[in-house]
């Protein structure tokens, strides 16, 4: 693009709430043929709230009648209500150890305990394991939150829990399994909502024949539930991927011949964002992910992601 193209470019685009990081980027944005999202704060907002917290008893009670929760539920819903004894020392042990961490999925946890008048502990000692969940010593004992992965990892089998969470997670809900001292607790859930505009947004950029795809740490099922209510097909939902993966995803869509958007807010989505032909960072997103970024929704809305395009793709034609 010549400079007075690329300044009307950024000059439209900025008023629209839409930063471009250079000139050279509205080049980039010709041609692409695929849009990949990050999930959880990107289509998501990323408000995370505690939802469920499940104990192995009334876990494996509820598992013979299969969707069904057990008759107390063996659950909290968002209001706060007092807790049983069990789901109070259930949700203590999770949220005490994952008040060592700083993510989302984290933070939920602590503030639904705290709603909850819930007591929390400093762990001892504290261990992220990215991607998986979290290790933490409590007095109670070595506490494990994350997910199925973690638990093998460990020795611990989450078979007795694996109903609740397919229930969960065909609810589009995080579920985390817990243990203490190499035994199941049982599991906490969170959930998040879609952003206002994503799924006509998908829509909209499926109608100009790009294809959407899906990017996610958070499980398959999750995924899916979430893609379903977005209009992404299963098969463009790409999950469990690791954080350390997520670049690699992009490297060999884009080995294919085929340009890719990364859009993205988080630290994990750093090296996707670089990766990507055009990387968008969501302007509440963490300042790593916008450093890495070509562009940024100041406003955090996907919609915007198919108004940047359409301003390169307007301007590129004028110089041509
Ligand atoms: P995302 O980018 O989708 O949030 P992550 O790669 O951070 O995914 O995490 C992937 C999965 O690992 C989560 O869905 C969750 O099951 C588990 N996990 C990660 N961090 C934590 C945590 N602090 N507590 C519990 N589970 C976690
Ligand atoms: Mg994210």
């Amino acid at each position: 693009a010549t400079p007075m193209a690329t300044m009307v470019g950024s000059t439209i685009s900025a008023k629209n709430g839409v930063l471009y990081k250079g000139g050279d980027v509205l080049e980039q944005a010709r041609g692409i043929d695929v849009v990949v999202f990050d999930k959880t704060g990107t289509l998501t907002h990323g408000d995370m709230r505690l939802t469920d917290a499940v104990t192995v008893d009334a876990a494996v009670a509820s598992d013979g009648g299969g969707e069904t929760p057990t008759a107390d539920g063996g659950r909290l819903e968002t209001t706060a209500e007092t807790p049983t004894v069990d789901e109070e020392f259930l949700l203590s042990v999770a949220a005490s150890a994952e008040s060592g961490s700083e993510h989302p999925l984290a933070r939920a946890i602590v503030e639904g305990a705290d709603e909850r008048g819930l007591e929390l502990e400093d762990p001892a000692g504290f261990e992220n394991v990215p991607g998986h969940g979290i290790r933490a010593t409590l007095s109670a004992g070595e506490a494990l939150v994350g997910n199925r992965k973690l638990m093998t990892d460990n020795g611990i089998d989450p078979s007795p829990v694996e109903g609740t969470m397919e229930r969960l997670e065909r609810e589009g809900k995080t579920a985390m399994v817990v243990a203490l001292d190499g035994e199941l607790l049982g599991v906490v859930a969170n959930a998040d909502t879609v952003r206002e505009s994503a799924k006509e947004t998908i829509a909209a950029l499926q109608g100009r024949s790009y294809e959407v795809l899906m990017l996610t740490g958070d499980n398959e099922r999750t995924g899916r539930a979430v893609g379903d209510r977005l209009g992404i097909e299963p098969e463009n939902v790409h999950a469990e991927v690791l954080p350390e993966d997520k670049a690699d995803e992009i490297e060999s869509i884009q080995t294919d011949g085929d340009r890719a958007v990364m859009v993205g807010d988080g630290v994990n989505d750093a090296p996707a964002l670089t990766t990507a032909h055009v990387g968008v960072a969501i302007g509440s997103g963490t300042d790593v992910a916008i450093e890495s970024a070509d562009i940024t929704l100041m406003r955090d809305d996907p919609a915007d992601v198919l108004k940047a395009m359409r301003v390169a793709d307007a301007t590129i034609s004028k110089v041509r």
